[in-house]
């Protein structure tokens, strides 16, 4: 994956609460491409290796039931400076300190249940978006 590419979902909470369709407006309009999106669900066991490189924070267990527990919408994104500016336009983690008008600010519920996912790198985007596409096409 290039450096134009970052690897999203779109939360539990955000997805059951009607959100997918503002969600995805939002990104569009801050000039992302969807390269590849479905709506899928987690096993406790499948969020568990997701989120591998957290299992020894206490929010893990957690973390991983709430992440199983409801559809999921994992998207590839493509534009210039992907990752960095996917960043932030979802925000910071806790919603009680992301900046007004990012997606996190609006939809998020809590620090767990805080809407949007999106990766922290070039390396990892290509790893979390081979974890939900790897067989799928993509545009
Ligand atoms: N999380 C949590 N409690 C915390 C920190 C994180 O429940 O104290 C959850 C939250 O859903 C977050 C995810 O674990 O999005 C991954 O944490 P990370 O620090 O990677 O935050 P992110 O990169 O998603 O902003
Ligand atoms: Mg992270």
């Amino acid at each position: 994956m290039s450096t134009n590419k970052t690897f999203t979902m779109i939360k539990p909470d955000a997805v059951s609460d009607g959100h997918s369709g503002s969600i995805i407006k939002m990104i569009e309009a801050a000039g992302f491409r969807v390269v590849a999106l479905k709506k899928t669900q987690l096993t406790p066991e499948r969020a568990g290796e997701f989120y591998a490189v957290h299992k020894e924070r206490p929010f893990y267990n957690d973390l991983c039931a709430y992440m199983s527990s409801g559809p999921i919408v994992p998207m590839i994104l493509e534009k210039e400076n992907a990752v960095a500016d996917f960043r932030t336009l979802i925000g910071a983690t806790n919603p009680a300190n992301a900046d007004e008008g990012t997606i996190r600010k609006l939809f998020a519920k809590s620090i767990e249940a805080n809407a949007i996912h999106g990766s922290d790198s070039d390396e990892n985007a290509e790893i979390e978006g081979n974890f939900f596409f790897a067989h799928t096409e993509q545009f």
